[in-house]
């Protein structure tokens, strides 16, 4: 048997990640602190609540009884919710929760069930007058979700959401749907490259697990505007297999290749020194009102949360930087703030990340959708 056989797994998201910049896939399996996202636990609260919806015990309850759904929808949904929010706020690394998000959630969650409705082809209803009847039809509808699929050779994995009869309109069933959730922006025409290869990812894989299988293809709901993608073309699996070779385990950093695209989003940046590099060497451009800086703090007052930095620049390649005469003021509140005091309190002296500073004044703002991290640039592996 191969070394780290079951070590490493492709999967869709570690995929692009690897695509996107190979320095960032490696710093995502260094077991840094994660950070938390307010669009990815709003995706978690919806999809985990159309799984409770479709797995609903509902033997008991009369046929024909309505207005039961909404309610049920909405005290599911607000469940997840707390469980979310607990989650996140666990997270060493977030934002500030947004409880107001839950509207634009319970939209979400009642976009995919009118999605997941329409698909049983029974005829438009409102959710309020869906019946516990026609809900049962729906149920059966749906072959299985939130499983797993692994490929034979155990390298690539995926989570699929739905995998549901294809009926025709006569309620026949012609074969499957394999169906991915997704709460985020829907395509204005095609689905892009990236979304469209991971549907067919988890198509191959199901067709791959199951060789008798009836006809299948892979459809991307979106709950927003409940549109319904579906994303055709060759086997993906083959190129996966060739990205899997590339995200084996290595004790020194992965190639880092810096663009506005794949920096912009990426929350290893206090780990990384290839951007702050390429920023000096002009390849990165700074950034807008909302930028990334590597200081040296100067002064710190903890009661006002004033502060006086200089920008530390980067001395070669791997993160080591300098001083320079390039001062500028910070004003830092809320959470920048705790954490600028916490690292004061933790005897840190060395350089700063500072993370989506607000750069619209001749002071810089920094708040709760800010990061202030020790700078540590990581250049071999932490993983035992
Ligand atoms: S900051 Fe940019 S170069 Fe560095 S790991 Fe992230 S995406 Fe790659």
């Amino acid at each position: 048997m191969e070394d780290n056989f079951v070590a490493h797994q492709l999967s869709p998201s570690s995929w692009s990640r690897y695509e996107e910049c190979p320095r960032k896939y490696w710093l995502s399996r260094q077991r840094l602190p994660r950070k938390a996202s307010m669009p990815a636990a709003m995706g978690t609260a919806v999809h985990n609540s159309v799984e409770d919806i479709c797995n609903l015990d509902i033997s008991d309850r009369e046929e024909s009884e309505i207005g039961w759904l909404p309610p049920t929808a909405k005290a599911i949904l607000d469940r997840h919710w707390a469980l979310e929010k607990a989650t996140f706020l666990d997270t060493p690394r977030h934002p500030r929760w947004k409880d107001e998000m839950i509207t634009k959630a319970h939209d979400g969650l009642v976009g995919a069930l009118n999605i997941l409705f329409s698909k049983s082809r029974m005829e438009k209803t409102a959710l309020s007058e869906v019946s516990v009847g026609m809900w049962r039809e729906v149920q059966s509808m749906v072959l299985a979700n939130e499983g797993t699929l692994v490929s034979e050779c155990g390298r690539l994995m995926g989570r699929l959401d739905l995998l549901v009869a294809d009926l025709d309109e006569e309620g026949n069933s012609l074969g499957w749907i394999v169906a991915d959730l997704k709460t985020g922006k829907p395509p204005k025409i095609d689905l892009n490259e990236k979304v469209s290869r991971q549907l067919r990812f988890y198509r191959d894989l199901l067709k791959q697990n199951n060789p008798g299988h009836p006809p299948l293809h892979a459809e991307g709901w979106y709950s927003a505007n409940q549109t319904v993608h579906r994303a055709d073309g060759p086997s993906v699996l083959d190129d996966a297999m060739t990205a899997w070779e590339g995200m084996r385990h290595s004790e020194t950093p992965l190639e880092g290749t810096p663009d506005s695209q794949s920096c912009g989003f990426c929350e290893w940046k206090a780990w990384c020194p290839t951007w702050w590099a390429a920023r000096r060497d002009g390849t990165l451009p700074p950034g807008g009102v909302f930028r990334d800086e590597v200081v040296n703090l100067l002064r710190f007052d903890p009661q006002s949360g004033a502060a006086l930095f200089e920008r530390a620049p980067p001395l070669g390649d791997d993160g080591e930087v300098g001083r320079s005469e390039q001062k500028f003021g910070a004003l830092l509140r809320d959470q920048a703030l705790t954490h600028m005091r916490e690292l004061c309190d933790s005897n840190h002296e060395g350089p700063i990340f500072i993370g989506s500073a607000k750069a619209d004044g001749k002071v810089m703002h920094l708040g709760d959708w800010s990061e202030v991290l020790p700078w540590t640039p990581l250049l071999k592996s932490i993983r035992e």
